[in-house]
């Protein structure tokens, strides 16, 4: 939506430029041929009109003559300029029709990307389910504990899609309907701890230290969102550190921003793949191995559009194999 709205604010100034110059130019040029024939025409008449010998280079011209040839010359002047505001327009209006579509199709692309990477992502789970339920109806000695496995692998995929779908269903919510999200004044530091709740299973599966340093500040804010916010980034950092390391909280209370760290000991993100972490369905290659972590590559891509929501920024600082801190800065 900012991206329409701020092109659309360029798009009428430059409407505005290009209409104004037409105007003016063709404005200046009338005025400059009308007012020196006119001239002319009033010096011939007082010649006359006061009996005065009429100079040598004037005298040629009868009065009516030089109406006459200024009234084709005027007409003629006026074809040539509606000419000229033909072109100029013409060219103008096919370059600015190109940029006012630019971001439509920007925006096109991604769409198509992001339907079609959805549907990658949907298809594989379902293709999983499929093989397994066609090799075991095919097994004529299938028993109850092959069922049993064979549900439970399939209670995996499905939870797998849910999990998909809770992420789809953010992100539209974020993007499309952020809006009508209600603000109130809440406490982030409370909606720290309640996101460090959320992830309290995977730290003790992975047996991570969670350290808190949170001071009271208080912003304007969705706290549903924000909670889910602070989530996604506490999951990152138990997700991609490795058993027993440290991930370390913070919030902090600045004149007009509060600020919020997330730092972790894991295995941190390479240079080139700082740019994309926050494009929907982005994984690092370093977190796509088998044994590494599960995700689509939606977590930041959600976590950002909550921020931009907020009018605040996220930032990222990381070395591989050292970990990575993300600094959420919202306004107060
Ligand atoms: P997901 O975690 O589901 O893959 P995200 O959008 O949350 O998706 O993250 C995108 C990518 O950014 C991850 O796949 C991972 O490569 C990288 N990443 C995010 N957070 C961290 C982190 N704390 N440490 C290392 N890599 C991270």
């Amino acid at each position: 939506m900012r991206l329409f709205e701020s092109a659309r604010t360029r798009l009428t100034a430059w409407y505005l430029i290009i209409i104004a110059f037409i105007s003016l130019s063709f404005s200046a040029i009338l005025y400059r041929d009308v007012s020196w024939k006119l001239e002319q025409g009033f010096q011939l008449a007082e010649y006359r009109l006061r009996g005065l010998p009429v100079p040598r280079e004037k005298a040629k011209l009868l009065l009516e003559d030089e109406l006459e040839k200024a009234k084709r010359s005027v007409l003629l002047r006026l074809l040539f300029i509606n000419g000229i505001i033909l072109g100029v327009a013409g060219i103008g209006g096919y370059f600015l029709a190109g940029y006012t579509l630019y971001p439509i199709k920007v925006v096109m692309d991604e769409q198509k990307r992001f339907v079609a990477d959805a549907s990658h992502e949907l298809r594989t789970p379902l293709t999983s389910m499929k093989t397994e339920i066609e090799v075991s109806l095919r097994d004529k000695k299938l028993g109850l504990a092959d069922t049993k496995k064979l549900l439970k692998s399939n209670l995996q995929e499905v939870d797998k899609m849910r999990d998909l779908a809770n992420y789809l269903l953010s992100l539209s919510r974020y993007e499309t309907n952020g809006r009508d999200l209600p603000l109130e004044k809440v406490d982030l530091a409370e909606l720290v701890k309640k996101a460090i709740d959320k992830n309290r299973a995977l730290s003790k599966k992975k047996n991570i230290t969670v350290k808190e340093k949170l001071e009271k500040v208080s912003i304007r804010g969705n706290s549903g969102s924000l909670i889910e916010l602070f989530s996604i980034l506490i999951d990152n950092a138990l997700k991609y550190s490795q058993k027993g390391k440290t991930v370390e909280v913070l919030t902090k209370k600045g004149n007009r921003f509060a600020k919020i760290e997330i730092k972790d000991q894991g295995v941190g993100i390479k240079k080139e793949d700082l740019p994309h972490i926050f494009n929907r369905f982005y994984r690092a290659d370093t977190s796509r191995g088998k044994d590494v972590a599960d995700g689509y590559g939606l977590g930041l891509s959600i976590a950002k559009s909550i921020v931009n929501f907020h009018k605040g920024e996220i930032k990222v600082e990381s070395k591989p194999n050292k970990g990575s801190t993300f600094l959420v800065v919202l306004p107060k």
